[in-house]
């Protein structure tokens, strides 16, 4: 669908998939006009979220084609509205999975836009023009300055441009059920992926022992000896995990597919709780006594509000938090796509959009 609002005047090149073979292909649209609350912005490079695949195949039944993916944006400011007070042309800036909210609600009112019942994303949302939206696999991308942050300096666009998602995803949780406040206590961390390996660094900043539950044993060693994690689990090992049971004070869940959550249960302690982030398309089990023996909970969390994007930013900056990449050229997109989908990535594609590959 071709976008018709009458503002949208900037023709930008970016890659899309236009139905669920999910195959990307070079993609010229149009964006709107710089607003007075807008900032335009260069994309330098874009992170592949496993909810970019989700969408591109319509796992979850909701995609809009064409989608054109990514929430793991960092570039460089180049337009500002007459409005804008926070950021200035050349700043370093990052735009995540929010692109608008009522600004209204209790939410909204809080920096909790992530929770507003009319949020609107990146990609795949409908803007309040009625345009849909399109992510950052783009070369420029139009944001409204709320939902725009500051990059510290001293983190590299590329190994910071997953924050913007995976980083505020795994963040915010942590920080939200006391895990960051709690050091010396137990995380478990499962599926060692994009949002996976963040909560081990953030796990092991704030001086938690953390423990990754994975289903890939070629993880471990570097698991252990490049990410810090302390110590790791194989959870098809039933007796690796009968050795674990009631270890756990936290568990943070990253899994994109469907799996059982009592297993994972058995291994927090009496109260321990467990987030879910990761966003299966069916529904998963969850059966009662695991909960109901342990005093049990399980709670989930979607990404982070535009306060806690930017505390989240500046953490990373203070601790030197980045991701482990690999760095793609956009025509290398399809191939990247697969290999996330068989689960070959350590621990994060990013695309360098504008061709740089620079240590900015
Ligand atoms: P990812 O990089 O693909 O990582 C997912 C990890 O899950 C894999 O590395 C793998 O780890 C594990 N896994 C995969 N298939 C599995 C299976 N069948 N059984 C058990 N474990 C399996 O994905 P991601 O980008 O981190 O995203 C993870 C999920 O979070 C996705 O569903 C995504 O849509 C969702 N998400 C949610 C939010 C939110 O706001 N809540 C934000 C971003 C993403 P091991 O090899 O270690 O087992
Ligand atoms: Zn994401």
């Amino acid at each position: 669908m071709a976008q018709t609002t009458p503002n949208h005047t900037q023709t930008v090149s970016g890659w899309a998939a236009h139905d669920s073979s999910g195959k990307i292909t070079p993609f010229t649209f149009k964006r709107r006009e710089n607003g007075v609350d807008d900032v335009s912005i260069e994309v330098l490079y874009c992170g592949m979220c496993h909810t970019d695949l989700h969408h591109v195949r319509n796992d979850w039944g909701i995609t809009m084609y064409p989608v054109v993916p990514g929430h793991e944006i960092t570039g460089l400011i180049t337009k500002v509205g007459s409005n804008v007070t926070r950021f200035k042309i050349g700043d370093r800036v990052g735009v995540g999975c929010l692109a608008a909210s009522c600004l209204d609600c209790e939410f909204c009112k809080d920096s909790l836009e992530n929770y507003c019942d009319q949020i609107q994303f990146t990609y795949n949302g409908i803007f309040w023009d009625g345009s849909i939206t399109y992510g950052g696999y783009s070369k420029m991308l139009v944001a409204d300055q709320r939902y725009v942050v500051h990059v510290p300096k001293n983190l590299p666009m590329d190994a910071a441009a997953p924050l913007l998602c995976a980083g505020v995803t795994v963040y915010c949780p942590m920080k939200d059920n006391g895990m960051l406040q709690s050091p010396g206590k137990k995380l478990g961390v499962v599926g060692l992926g994009g949002l996976g390996h963040v909560a081990v660094k953030f796990g092991k900043a704030f001086g938690l022992h953390v423990t990754v539950i994975s289903t890939s044993p070629s993880k471990e060693h570097e698991a252990k000896e490049r990410l810090g994690a302390d110590d790791f689990i194989i959870s098809t090992d039933i007796k690796q995990m009968q050795a674990g049971k009631r270890t756990l004070d936290f568990i943070i869940d990253t899994v994109s597919a469907k799996h059982s959550l009592g297993p994972l249960l058995e291994l927090l302690k009496v109260n321990g709780t467990l987030v879910i982030v990761g966003a299966p398309d069916k529904p998963m089990d969850l059966p009662s006594f695991p909960l109901i023996f342990g005093k049990r909970a399980v709670k989930g969390s979607m990404t982070g509000g535009m306060r806690e994007t930017q505390e989240m930013m500046d953490v990373c900056g203070e601790h030197n938090i980045t991701c482990d990449i690999e760095v793609v050229n956009p025509d290398q997109i399809n191939g990247a796509l697969d290999r996330l989908a068989r689960n070959d990535v350590r621990y994060r594609f990013v695309i360098d959009i504008a061709g740089k590959s620079s240590n900015l």
